[in-house]
């Protein structure tokens, strides 16, 4: 029944129909158009912002600005570290002045400070301040502390070289220079042994200056029973000295007495045992034995006639002056003519 109506409206009205027909057609194509034009202005944005044309350009400009400012502002405060606090090219730290256990490293660059103010590199002493001499730990075995000395604050200790004026740094050269000694040894305690009996009377400066005269003088060994003897030359040959025991510092500054006798005619001359008899009577026993002008000897001495009562006292004597021993452990109140003597022409007014 409707299709028949619909039939007879059509043929009734048939540019109505066709009316409908382009209106909706229309209205489709308006529509595609619109759309169309909606995704060609998203296009043309996207466009512009990829190929930074137009107004992207300033805006990527700023914005790049932006981010420059901000890396340069890092870099600046936190990656070269403003004020530095550490030396760029050494150990030390940064600080205005260097404090008096630190050491300035030259070839260490430092920033200013935060006021502008220039830093130096400072490090820790590796040098005793004002004294030549290393810091360390400990100091050699030819070394001495010195506690006078500013070292860093590692616990170390200024180590000078030992003085000149002692056996502990170079015993040979030390004897060469003194007392014009050379000792045949390369043993270096030996040379050390040698050399701190030779500074017993070397504290005198004038004993060390009439043994020195007439040097060099030769020290050497051999394995003759315990003792010595000097040469016409004035050297000296030790006998089994590295077995005397207590008897070396004995030994050997008798011997040295010899030398001095030697090289010191004019004083050993002057040494006359022969006036002494009256006041150090009990400090000399008589040999009669001896083949020789005074057969007066020091009783401490035991090597028999020797050289004669006179050189072998001027020996003895010389070493009682410096080491008293056994009979006349009291040589200066027990045989006060030969003390005097000897104070005042061997040993310049030093006492021991
Ligand atoms: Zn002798």
């Amino acid at each position: 029944m409707d299709n028949d109506q619909e039939e007879q409206q059509k043929k009734q009205n048939p540019i109505d129909t066709t009316n409908d027909f382009i209106n909706r057609t229309q209205n489709k194509y308006r529509n595609i158009k619109r759309e169309r034009r909606v995704f060609k202005l998203i296009f043309r944005y996207l466009r512009t912002i990829i190929t930074k044309e137009s107004w992207a350009t300033p805006v990527a400009g700023i914005v790049g600005l932006i981010i420059f400012i901000i890396i340069l502002t890092v870099i600046l405060t936190v990656g070269t570290g403003y004020p530095n606090t550490s030396a760029l090219s050494c150990g030390g730290v940064c600080v205005t002045t260097c404090s008096s256990t630190e050491t300035q490293d030259t070839s260490g660059t430092c920033n200013p400070d935060s006021s502008g103010t220039p830093q130096v590199c400072c490090i820790p002493q590796t040098t005793c301040e004002a004294i030549s001499g290393n810091c360390r730990v400990s100091c050699y075995d030819y070394e001495t502390p010195n506690t006078t000395a500013k070292c860093d604050l590692g616990g170390t200790v200024c180590c000078v070289p030992a003085s000149s004026s002692s056996c502990d740094s170079d015993p040979a050269k030390y004897m060469k220079d003194t007392f014009n000694v050379v000792v045949e040894t390369s043993v270096k305690s030996q040379l050390t042994t040698i050399c701190n009996i030779l500074s017993i009377p070397g504290k005198s400066a004038l004993y060390t200056s009439l043994l020195k005269r007439g040097g060099p003088t030769n020290i050497s060994f051999d394995s003759a029973p315990c003792g010595g003897r000097t040469l016409a030359s004035g050297d000296i040959i030790l006998h089994s000295f590295w077995s005397c025991g207590s008897a070396q510092n004995f030994v050997l500054i008798h011997e040295t007495g010899h030398t001095i006798a030697i090289y010191n005619g004019g004083v050993s001359r002057s040494f006359t045992p022969n006036a002494y008899y009256p006041n150090d009577s009990s400090c000399y026993y008589y040999n009669g034995a001896c083949d020789t002008t005074t057969k007066y000897f020091l009783k401490t001495y035991t090597g028999g006639c020797g050289g004669g009562g006179k050189p072998e006292s001027f020996a003895e004597s010389l070493s009682l002056y410096v080491i008293p021993r056994g009979a006349l452990s009291n040589y200066k109140s027990q045989c006060p003519t030969g003390y005097n003597w000897e104070k005042n022409n061997i040993f310049g007014g030093y006492e021991f």
